[in-house]
């Protein structure tokens, strides 16, 4: 088309005001602000403006130009106001098999602790207040109990996450002096926690004994001098040395501490309440076996293994975790009520062990067997063929799923999935598609093929993923 054309079309796009008159503009305004209709509105005017003047939008002949241009700007800002209006933390079908994803929000909730955060939030509760009393009271008083009843813990507090509670812990304890940690345990855990950076942000400073793979009782002894605060053990839990290694166990380093007259503190990371062999997992210590141990101080997440809220658990002596409840780090780092609620319904749901693998999601995707997992995706599998004419090839194959969260890093997860062979776009193509749903889906790449291990789809998800395959494989854009 001619520039002048051009022009000629462009006068025909209709003023916001008129705009607003359209019905389905109308119908809008009534559920979004008006400053965000307003500026979603001019957003599509001027991609329209756009087009027209770069001619890739021409009038149609059978159509009058302005009521085209006016159906056009109507129907494209409804959907770019459904997109505006969209929260921008979603729900996501997690495919990845991984059961941990920390990317993904690691630990989904059991059931009992979705039910008592939705009691909490939308009231007042007795957070602080003892109901014996009428006074104010503590807000760990509800976990405490609970806490060393499952771990058999003199005390226990609770906070924000387990970085918050290793900081907490070493702040207390050590600050201004000297904690001694084994080399072979100076670990980072993914983003920015690395133990030595968290011990100078405690300004505790760090004695390293030992070598990467041996480290014994004996090098603990030799480093020990009258700046000595604490002696740590930090679990490895995201990965293994393996061969020729030694570690000084958490029972030799509590001897140690015995000896010497010394603290020692175990960070144990993941911290299982629930043996995790019986999911068919490798050994990990558990939090009772470990505080049967010995130390102090216990520290460990409450969305890791134990499949609860984001939280950092602190376990062991009552003298000792009185001093860390006094200190001021401990306002900074508390956690709120819905993780109260959350933790302690999760937690109560350990004091039915033969139930607990049921009712904790985590556990239960963690311990599901290689059958019904094929079973699974055989599922899966037919409801996507039934979807006709979807252009991709669907297959079942066997994968292997992670524990993820740092956890269990070489446990062996079989696995079954769907994979994607879509035609006409590459399976990263298809992966970009599918995380612009809602739900978004993500599945994990390999050989361009697209796998959504069916480990992590949780129950009522299925029509939900096929839907989104479905609307995924049949939306061709210009990028295709
Ligand atoms: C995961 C982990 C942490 C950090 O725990 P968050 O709850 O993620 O803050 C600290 N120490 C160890 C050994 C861990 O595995």
């Amino acid at each position: 088309m001619s520039v002048s054309g051009n022009n000629q079309f462009l006068r025909h796009i209709p003023a916001v005001d008129e705009l607003l008159n359209n019905e389905e503009i109308e119908a809008l305004a009534a559920s979004m602000p008006r400053s965000l209709l307003l500026d979603t509105l001019r957003e599509v005017i001027g991609t329209v403006r756009e087009e027209i003047r770069e001619g890739c939008l021409a009038p149609p002949r059978e159509h009058e130009p302005r009521q085209f241009l006016t159906e056009l700007i109507a129907s494209r800002t409804v959907s770019l106001a459904r997109i505006k209006k969209r929260p921008n933390l979603r729900r996501v079908l997690n495919l990845t098999g991984v059961v941990l994803h920390t990317n993904l929000g690691r630990a989904v909730l059991p059931a009992g602790a979705i039910k008592a955060i939705n009691d909490i939030a939308g009231g007042y509760s007795n957070l602080e207040i003892n109901m014996d009393t009428g006074k104010r009271g503590s807000r760990y008083a509800s976990l405490e109990g609970l806490l060393a009843k499952l771990t058999g813990a003199e005390s226990a507090m609770v906070v924000n996450n387990n970085a918050a509670a290793v900081l907490l812990a070493l702040s207390t304890l050590a600050k201004g002096r000297e904690v001694i940690v084994s080399r072979g345990q100076l670990v980072e855990i993914g983003g920015s926690f690395r133990i030595p950076e968290v011990m100078a942000q405690s300004g505790a400073r760090l004695v390293e004994v030992g070598t990467t793979n041996k480290t014994y009782p004996e090098d603990y002894k030799r480093a020990i001098t009258s700046e000595t605060a604490l002696l740590l053990h930090v679990h490895t839990s995201n990965y293994r040395i393996v061969g020729f290694t030694r570690e000084t166990s958490v029972v030799e380093l509590v001897q140690v501490g015995r000896e010497f007259g010394l603290p020692v503190m175990s960070d144990l990371g993941s911290g299982s309440l629930f043996d995790v062999t019986g999911l068919g997992l490798p050994a990990e210590p558990t939090v009772q076996e470990v505080i049967h141990a010995g130390p102090d101080v216990v520290t460990f997440s409450g969305d890791k293994l134990l499949g609860g809220p984001q939280a950092g658990i602190i376990a062991g002596k009552k003298a000792l975790l009185e001093r860390m409840k006094k200190n001021p780090l401990t306002r900074a780092v508390r956690i709120d009520k819905l993780t109260v609620a959350a933790l302690e319904a999760t937690l109560r749901e350990y004091l039915n062990p033969s139930q607990v693998k049921e009712q904790i999601p985590t556990l239960h995707m963690l311990g599901l067997n290689q059958e019904a997992l094929k079973q699974k995706a055989d599922r899966l599998l037919a409801a996507l063929q039934r979807e006709t004419g979807l252009p991709a090839r669907f297959t079942a194959v066997e994968t292997l799923s992670a524990v993820g969260g740092g956890a269990l890093p070489t446990a062996h997860l079989p696995s079954w999935a769907v994979a994607i062979e879509p035609v006409g776009i590459s399976a990263t193509v298809l992966a970009a598609k599918l995380r612009a749903q809602d739900p978004a889906v993500i599945g994990k790449l390999q050989d361009d093929k697209l796998l959504l291990d069916v480990r992590t789809l949780l129950p009522g998800e299925e029509t939900m993923l096929i839907e989104a395959v479905s609307r995924a494989l049949a939306q061709r854009g210009v990028a295709d």
